[in-house]
């Protein structure tokens, strides 16, 4: 299928619009980030794994951050150095003005999406794991036991599924293998990377995009 190079026109006052956070709202994937400069050898192939659709996201993202050395402070320190997508604020912010709900959806480590929001001065809902540093454990507070696919660390059906339920159209934005189920059930889908790939291959409609500038101005341009 090709993709929909110009998405549907959307009542934004009845929208809402999801975004993942690694390597969409950040201009890097941070969880790569972090394995790269702080994990132990053997995450290369359950990332692999996970990609090729061989195991779900909880027990990929948990396996991963087994590998994970480090303390708190010099993990946050690497994942502060990734820059986010200039875009972000103005996209939420304007999305907002029109009427639209908008939510983080991130399915990695999660301690990071917080902080990095709040850096870039944005307030908006995060779905995002969490770690719990006593004993560095990682917490899955948005997982959900009634979905059928269970396997998530974020269900990021979940909270798709919830806006439709109460009547708005969906929009969902990402570029990888943890936004899959939320691309198949979200109404409208923004792709980029490994998500449009995927997208192509699955038949599932999409508007390619590089940055949230993009996003923006299929949006919200009049
Ligand atoms: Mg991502
Ligand atoms: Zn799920």
């Amino acid at each position: 299928m090709r993709p929909e190079m110009t998405p549907p026109r959307l009542d934004l006052t009845e929208t809402s619009v999801f975004l993942d956070f690694d390597g969409t709202i950040s201009t890097r994937d941070i969880g790569l980030e972090l394995l790269e400069r702080h994990g132990r050898a053997g995450w290369r192939a359950i990332d692999a794994a996970f990609v090729r659709g061989e195991m779900g996201s909880r027990e990929c993202v948990t396996a991963e951050w087994d590998l994970v050395e480090g303390t708190e402070a010099e993990l946050l320190a690497t994942a502060m150095e990734v820059t986010l997508d200039p875009g972000f604020p103005a996209l939420v912010a304007d999305l907002r003005s029109a009427g639209a709900e908008v939510a983080v959806l991130s399915d990695g480590f999660g301690f990071y999406v917080d902080a990095h929001c709040r850096a870039a001065g944005v307030t908006v809902a995060v779905y995002a794991n969490r770690v719990d540093w006593d004993d560095r454990a990682l917490r899955f507070p948005f997982g959900d036991p009634t979905c059928a696919c269970r396997s998530c660390g974020v269900c990021k059906q979940a909270p798709i599924r919830a806006a439709a339920a109460r009547g708005r159209a969906t929009v969902m934005v990402g570029d990888g293998a943890s936004d899959r189920k939320a691309a198949a059930v979200a109404d409208v889908v923004f792709a980029t990377a490994g998500l449009a790939r995927w997208c192509e291959e699955a038949g599932v409609p999409f508007t390619p995009y590089a940055t949230l500038r993009d996003v923006h101005a299929a949006l919200l341009t009049p």
